[in-house]
């Protein structure tokens, strides 16, 4: 059994993916391409030494540089460094293939495509400059010691060996390739989705539901139906972060936004405005289903003890609002809604308001 110490520091799982990804392609790439080259070493004949070499980075290096980047401080950097190794040992069977035109074309094509999809042109520079330093020592040596003579030719038996790596690796990295940008979509698609949403709550959080309130309002204006905005803020909620602690204080917020979620429909959004304060946007819906909603809150919020029997309760204040043409912008429309929160904040707490031309009047809860 092989033994190998413990990795020092636990790499990421993002370059630990990329040395798994990087394997297979290894495994598929250099197996195929070494049947290619043995097509070739078949035809001109090949030194037992050569065979060896080949068989070593055809089948076992693979596995081997997974072990060296695996066990590696920095798996991704190791990596990079056994791509270039890939680089090296493709020169040295361009070599020793003699020039064979097909296979070796075809050969530093496909490493020329792994290098690109993995660090692009720059890194594809500095692995031919590897390669090409490679094959030109190997050639030295092959010239000084041996007799090496140009074969550029391919017999039928070694086109044959050279068609699995044409025909099959090209699949294989524009199928790895696909999965990739496939996963690149979907995480950019998740943090779009986390930078809209407050984590506390998994409420949307001010600037998106904004900019829901403002493209609500076009839409209200411009087909004339109703739309409102209700504004809500926990009363004294110092108090209760004060006599219960800050982690109360967090859990009254969820639950609060809970609640929220359990009172509206499926088209209402709803946001955390930041701190104790969230917001409500609810289409299609005019002043009577507006404040029967808020009311609704605000009694179900009144009758809750949060976190059992002995946990902190609270009531809410809320300020309601309707879209109408004379709201010159969702700026402006909160607003509004804000004023008329502020007013059942002075008039007592623990009731709706709504805003009514530019003043505020007592919701359903006051009337
Ligand atoms: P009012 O009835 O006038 O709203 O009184 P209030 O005590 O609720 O005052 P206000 O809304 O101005 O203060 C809200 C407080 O909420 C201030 C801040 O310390 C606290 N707070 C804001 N965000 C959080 C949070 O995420 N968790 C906790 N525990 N407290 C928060
Ligand atoms: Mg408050």
């Amino acid at each position: 059994m092989l033994l190998l110490p413990a990795p020092v520091a636990r790499p990421s799982s993002a370059s630990l993916h990329f040395v798994v990804r990087v394997h297979r392609l290894r495994t598929l790439g250099l197996g195929l391409g070494a049947l290619a080259v043995a097509g070739v070493f078949h035809q001109n004949g090949a030194a037992f030494q050569t065979w060896a070499l080949l068989l070593f980075n055809g089948f076992l290096w693979p596995h081997l540089a997974r072990l060296i980047s695996s066990y590696s401080d920095d798996p991704q950097q190791a990596e990079m460094r056994n791509l270039l190794v890939d680089s090296a040992m493709g020169g040295i069977w361009v070599v020793l293939m003699q020039f064979n035109l097909l296979t070796s074309v075809l050969l530093l094509t496909m490493l020329a495509i792994d290098k690109i999809s993995v660090g692009g042109w720059r890194f594809l520079r500095r692995s031919m400059a590897v390669g090409a330093a490679a094959g030109a020592l190997t050639l030295a040596g092959c010239v000084l010691f041996g007799d090496w003579t140009w074969r550029l030719d391919s017999t039928m038996p070694a086109v044959i060996s050279a068609l699995p790596m044409l025909a099959i690796y090209p699949l294989v990295i524009s199928t790895s390739t696909h999965a990739l940008a496939s996963q690149v979509r979907r995480q950019n698609r998740e943090l779009e989705r986390r930078a809209a949403i407050d984590p506390a709550t998994g409420l949307l959080n001010r600037p998106s539901w904004e900019r829901a309130v403002g493209r609500e309002l076009a839409l209200a204006q411009r087909h004339g139906r109703p739309a409102s905005l209700l504004m809500i803020d926990i009363d004294r909620f110092k108090e209760i972060n004060d006599g219960y602690g800050h982690p109360a204080g967090d859990e009254v917020i969820r639950a609060t936004a809970r609640t929220i979620m359990a009172c509206i429909r499926d088209g209402d959004v709803a946001c955390r405005y930041g701190g104790d304060e969230f917001g409500i946007l609810l289409a299609n819906a005019g002043v009577q289903a507006a404040l029967a909603t808020a009311e609704r809150l605000r009694a179900r919020v009144a009758a809750t003890v949060f976190a059992g029997e002995s946990g902190p309760s609270c009531t809410l204040s809320v300020g309601v609002a309707v879209a109408s043409a004379d709201v010159p912008d969702a700026r402006a429309w909160i607003e509004r809604a804000d004023a008329a929160l502020y007013r059942a904040k002075t008039a007592g707490r623990d009731r709706v308001w709504r805003a009514t031309e530019g003043v505020a009047e007592p919701g359903l809860s006051s009337l």
